[in-house]
């Protein structure tokens, strides 16, 4: 082989194995991320976010302390989870979030833990979920014994992690109001921290 065609064809090589791992680098697109978001159950939304738009703020947990009857009573509830500084140096570790808006009612825990695994599985290793509310996994958690009968399911909730819930679904374009009245419908949402 003369001594060009030789350097030709180790050139074309070296195109293929970098187009392939290009590729393999991409197949986490945002578009495959909102696709699985939005086949869960209950997802009206979801949105690519960066967690550098999420806001945490140290008066969130002071709602949680003084005011919420669940407080204390749950191993993914204040005081077991990260102050909103601890939350923040967290997000700061990832450069894509999905924000999820779910319907009223939704099984929101049970779907973000799902997503979670499922984008995890597809490669994104530091995939971490964030639900809504309290835990609904167990009637009563053993916050005494201190381990959680279901790991695999049970994530904290943004709110629980110092997060701005509020600020944050605006800064995305998103609907929330104050609740007034029990017969007003809540607006529900998770966070997925991907990679
Ligand atoms: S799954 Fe059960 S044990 Fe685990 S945090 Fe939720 S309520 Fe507690």
């Amino acid at each position: 082989m003369r001594r060009a065609d030789a350097r030709g064809e180790i050139t074309a090589l070296k195109t293929v194995k970098r187009k392939s791992r290009a590729k393999a680098e991409f197949v986490l697109t945002n578009e495959v991320l909102l696709e699985a978001a939005k086949r869960k159950a209950g997802v009206i939304e979801a949105r690519i976010i960066s967690p550098a738009d999420v806001v945490t703020a140290a008066w969130v947990k002071m709602k949680c302390r003084f005011g919420c009857d669940g407080y204390g009573q749950c191993l993914v509830c204040p005081p077991f989870t990260p102050t909103a500084e601890e939350m923040r140096r967290v997000l700061d570790g990832y450069r894509r979030a999905i924000l999820i808006h779910f319907r009223p009612r939704a099984a929101v825990a049970r779907a973000i833990a799902g997503l979670e695994r499922e984008i995890f599985l597809k490669g994104a290793w530091k995939a971490f979920g964030l639900e809504a509310g309290p835990c609904p996994f167990c009637r009563t958690c053993p916050v005494e014994e201190g381990w959680c009968r279901h790991p695999e399911l049970a994530r904290p909730a943004m709110e629980a992690c110092g997060i701005d819930v509020f600020s944050t679904v605006k800064k995305a374009g998103f609907p929330i109001d104050v609740v007034r009245t029990r017969r007003q419908v809540p607006d529900y949402y998770g966070l997925i921290l991907v990679d």
